[in-house]
């Protein structure tokens, strides 16, 4: 049998790494059985729609190379492939339903409803529509909400990630099918839809476990055999003690890609939200990831989402890209002042950062130095805890020096010979003597190798800047 697996989210806003990462196990499944994944638009909840969110959804995952094989924008033979427009299949069922007695016409008011509610709440036991069926019947009109009419029994059943199941009759109850806009309900429209649309797997979020007996009970009432079940554990946030929030970093997709994250890097942290092959391996390629991946080793409990990991992999990614993918990824992000500077510098400057940054974003701050002097910063000497210990008049010397030595220097590989000498003329130690230099040519306390990032300013630029710091130094 063809695998077909869907993904089916609601648009209802951004495309958040839960939402990714089902979509990528779904499409996984699929490409290893030489099988078919589907992209389903579940917009049947016309309050929660936003508008454009499906072009997001399929920009997202075109952006990710999550490839579809049937789907709203390319069609396919089960067409279509948004709810919305699918509203005559889903009635034409609920009738199925109501002809076979498993449906009925439900005109219970909202304040009705309260009441009921309170009731049980009085009561003390759960609130179960079932326990109030009205009695009256109706001939049903589009209008109208319609409510299936359960058969409640115990449940136990068998999902591939999250094993043997079971609940009790309590958690079967008489749910709507058709709401009084004329939609169906997500409970509805999906069992509908994955059975002609001939879904093998249910990929989704675990948030749809406990409605599993509703389903269950639903897939009986239609006489249809319930795909195989894949729930994906929750991903939690970074302390591992409640599901991931926006505030904890459930960025967009997309936002991520914005900042300089590799496409390849996010499916590979992505698949490890809650999947391993068994080994200590941490870098897949997708490929990889397509032959190794088994439902079976994807855990049950939350899968951490550590933010560290993923910048810890997208810069083993960006380590090793060519010079035409690396300059093609920092493009978005030099500093403006950097747009008076011909492509064999940009490609200089990149490379000596490619093993230090962690996504694309950060090339902006690290790199402003490389394009224009910035202003004499003092602080960082006076508040560097080597250079804070010495005199004014020793830090003019050691500059003064310096600008002697380099003066008659080329700025090759002979550099780095230079400065060690001039580390043994000065009799200092290079947290002193090259701290002093790298804070006088770059105007910050960090960069690259020193000799690198001064073969690459040049000579003109490094003496014009130290003699810029000895002018600061004299006038203080
Ligand atoms: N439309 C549901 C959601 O966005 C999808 C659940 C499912 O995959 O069945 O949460």
């Amino acid at each position: 049998m063809m695998v077909r697996t869907r993904f089916a989210p609601s648009p209802t806003g951004y495309m958040h790494v839960g939402s990714v990462r089902t979509a990528f196990f779904a499409y996984l499944i699929a490409k290893q059985h030489n099988g078919q994944f589907i992209l389903r638009i579940e917009d049947t909840d016309q309050n929660r729609l936003v508008t454009n969110s499906v072009n997001h959804i399929i920009k997202t995952l075109h952006e990710l190379n999550i490839v579809y094989d049937e789907g709203p924008d390319i069609g396919g033979p089960y067409s279509p492939y948004r709810q919305s427009q699918r509203l005559e299949i889903y009635h034409e069922w609920a009738l199925k339903l109501l002809n076979n007695g498993r449906a009925y016409v439900d005109l219970t008011s909202q304040d009705e409803l309260n009441q009921l509610r309170n009731l049980s709440k009085n009561q003390q036991k759960p609130f179960l529509f079932r326990d109030y069926r009205p009695t009256s019947q109706h001939q049903w009109q589009i209008g109208q909400p319609l409510r299936f009419l359960s058969n409640p029994k115990p449940y136990s059943w068998h999902d591939e990630v999250m094993g043997d199941l079971s609940a009790g009759p309590e958690a079967v109850d008489d749910f709507i099918l058709i709401k009084s806009d004329g939609y169906p309900t997500y409970n509805f429209a999906h069992i509908v839809d994955d059975y002609l649309m001939k879904c093998t797997h249910v990929v989704r979020s675990n948030e749809f476990i406990a409605s599993m007996p509703k389903f269950l009970n639903l897939y009986e009432a239609l006489d249809i055999e319930k795909p195989l079940l894949v729930t994906l554990p929750p991903i939690m946030n970074d302390a591992g003690n409640k599901k991931l929030s926006k505030r904890d970093g459930a960025k967009d997709i997309l936002d991520y890609l914005k900042n300089g994250y590799l496409k390849d890097a996010l499916l590979n942290f992505l698949a490890t939200l809650g999947w391993n092959d068994g080994s200590t391996q941490e870098i897949f390629s997708v490929q990889e990831i397509i032959n190794k991946f088994d439902i079976h080793r994807v855990q049950k409990s939350g899968a951490k989402f550590d933010q560290k990991r993923l910048d810890w992999m997208n810069s083993q990614y960006i380590k090793k890209l060519s010079a035409d993918q690396l300059i093609k990824l920092l493009k978005p992000f030099w500093p403006q002042s950097a747009n008076n500077y011909q492509s064999d510098y940009l490609l200089q400057v990149a490379k000596i950062f490619q093993d230090r940054i962690r996504y694309g974003q950060e090339i902006n701050q690290l790199s402003d130095y490389f394009f224009e002097d910035k202003t004499v910063n003092l602080d960082l000497i006076f508040q560097d805890k080597q250079l804070k210990k010495l005199e004014k008049n020793i830090l003019i010397d050691l500059l003064e020096i310096t600008i002697n030595e380099l003066k008659n220097t080329l700025f090759d590989q002979n550099l780095t010979t230079k400065l060690n000498q001039l580390l043994i003329q000065t009799n200092q130690k290079p947290n002193v003597l090259f701290s002093l230099i790298r804070i006088a040519t770059t105007q910050s306390p960090h960069s690259p190798g020193l000799s690198e990032t001064m073969q690459i300013l040049g000579q003109k630029t490094c003496l014009r800047r130290l003699h810029q710091t000895i002018d600061e130094l004299k006038k203080n």
